[in-house]
């Protein structure tokens, strides 16, 4: 997919209209709990910044559903954009309309304008219940620039802007990054190609396996994912999360490996317990885990046998946690194995999903990942299509 690159807009003294993705999680008192996402756009803002742009930044927060929600207001993201770039940061009560024309009228270089959530529109995420919203928010800029992968996968009107913007759309350098990566994967991976996943959700993930399965070397499954594979194939698995209603495409998953000779690992042992706050042993798949017993975590020998394969790849693709990371113990297959794939010097290793990339953020396991996506449902979609409506309305 070939897109302009923002690099080569003259921007001094022009107006951008950037797409950022501040859908930061906020605490009871509406505070940010964490602002890596803010963080990730700086790059781009600061790009056009330092080249004199006046540079008018929006994004969605939470779901308003089309009405204004207090709580959802982008005014404390403002507050703490303001501390994280050295320009000033004014913030718009709203993202369109003559207030707003104002402000964008008497902001010089070198400054930024944040509007207010644009969720609070109808038009946003409906943009045939608001026609007028997409023109009103693209009159506010000479040029477009989007870095919110994390929405790219949704046609919602500020995603879909560069119809107003010939020859002046580009993607931001996060948005640039995650297409290069994802893209490279799709269509010129490294081999040998394992993909590694878990999760709870065997109808959220299939397209992915089925999009990669002709290049992988290997597929690995764990998580409640791989309860479901087992339980189709008739294992004992008690009372472990399990999704019936996948049954066929976990069966389709198990036929599709065969027919491609792409070796299909499944777990061989799990944390088992009654409840997540009962004790927990280790039961193995040949034992069988009896009713009233559910499996939580993949166990050792299962760690083992994947930290033993993946050592194998020369790329590594992750989406979706071993187990019910969200509870001790139940994290420590997930951080076990991420730890293996964050010290791979020779790998390259990208993880994607929002549960899958929670975890291994809170063990500080990030950095060392060649690739982390930001989005979770545009990066499985972005994976299962090859493109997405974002990507699309930017090609040029
Ligand atoms: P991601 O957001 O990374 O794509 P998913 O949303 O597919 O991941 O799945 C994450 C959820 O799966 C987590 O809430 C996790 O607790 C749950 N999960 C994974 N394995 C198990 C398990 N064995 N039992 C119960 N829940 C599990
Ligand atoms: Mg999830």
């Amino acid at each position: 997919m070939k897109t302009l690159s923002f690099a080569d807009f003259p921007v001094q003294n022009k107006k951008v209209l950037v797409r950022v993705d501040f859908n930061v999680p906020l605490d009871e008192e509406g505070q940010i709990r964490d602002d890596s996402r803010i963080r990730a756009a700086l790059p781009t803002l600061n790009a056009l910044l330092k080249r004199g742009a006046k540079v008018i930044a929006m994004s969605h927060l939470g779901e308003p559903k089309g009405k204004v929600v207090p709580n959802l207001s982008l005014a404390p993201v403002a507050e703490r954009l303001s501390e994280l770039l050295s320009c000033k940061v004014f913030f718009a009560s709203d993202s369109i309309g003559p207030k707003v024309e104002e402000l964008v009228a008497k902001l010089a270089p070198g400054e930024l304008l944040l509007l207010e959530n644009l969720r609070f529109h109808p038009g946003e995420s409906s943009p045939d219940k608001e026609p007028s919203f997409a023109k009103s928010l693209a009159s506010l800029g000479d040029y477009y620039v989007n870095d919110a992968f994390g929405t790219a996968h949704r046609p919602h009107s500020s995603v879909m802007l560069p119809q107003f913007f010939l020859s002046k759309a580009a993607p931001g350098l996060l948005m640039e990054k995650e297409i290069d990566h994802l893209g490279r994967i799709l269509n010129t991976p490294k081999h040998p190609f394992h993909l590694l996943v878990g999760g709870a959700k065997v109808s959220t993930k299939i397209g992915v396996v089925k999009a990669l399965i002709g290049n992988l070397d290997a597929l690995l499954v764990g998580g409640a994912m791989a309860n479901t594979l087992l339980a189709a194939q008739g294992k004992k698995m008690g009372s472990s999360l399990v999704e019936e209603s996948a049954f066929p495409a976990a069966q389709e998953i198990v036929a599709l490996c065969k027919q491609r000779s792409v070796p299909l690992l499944l777990p061989v042992d799990f944390i088992c317990a009654e409840s997540p706050d009962a004790p927990s042993k280790v039961i193995t798949l040949e034992q069988g885990i009896p009713q009233g017993v559910q499996a939580f975590d993949i166990g050792p020998k299962t760690r083992q046998l994947f930290a033993d394969k993946l050592a194998e790849a020369a790329l590594v693709l992750w989406n979706g946690p071993l187990g019910f990371f969200e509870k001790k113990p139940f994290d420590a297959g997930t951080l076990e194995i991420a730890q293996k794939l964050a010290s791979n010097q020779k790998a390259e290793t990208v993880v994607g999903g929002g549960d899958t990339v929670a975890a291994l953020e809170e063990a500080d396991l990030l950095p060392k990942f060649t690739h982390v996506s930001t989005g979770g449902g545009a990066c499985l979609e972005f994976l299962e299509k090859g493109t997405l409506p974002a990507v699309e309305a930017l090609a040029k």
